[in-house]
């Protein structure tokens, strides 16, 4: 479970709410582990925001939104959409 929380905070929440669990949870790649057993920062391959929390929170609603545009839509390219879209752009 812990390592399941790392990669989808809201698990518990979704459970309790009867929801089925969304995709993609933990894949068990281990990088959060490796990463602890170094005594580095801790870290989640498919959830960017572990770790990084409180940044994320302190990301607010911008004064004028704008129309971003992403080109690729791998790993990268996901979360500069994702990171994007969290103070309102489109
Ligand atoms: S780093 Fe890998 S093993 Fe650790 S929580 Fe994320 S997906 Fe799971």
């Amino acid at each position: 479970m812990g390592r399941k929380l790392l990669a989808d905070p809201e698990l518990a929440e979704q459970a309790r709410r009867k929801r089925p669990a969304r995709d993609p949870p933990c894949i068990y790649c281990h990088v959060c582990v490796t990463r602890s057993f170094l005594n580095r920062h801790i870290a989640c391959a498919v959830n960017p925001s572990t770790g990084r929390e409180a940044q994320d929170a302190l990301i607010g609603p911008a004064e004028r939104r704008k129309r971003v545009v992403v080109v690729g839509g791998g790993p990268a390219g996901l979360e500069a959409a994702r990171v994007a879209a969290q103070p309102g752009h489109r």
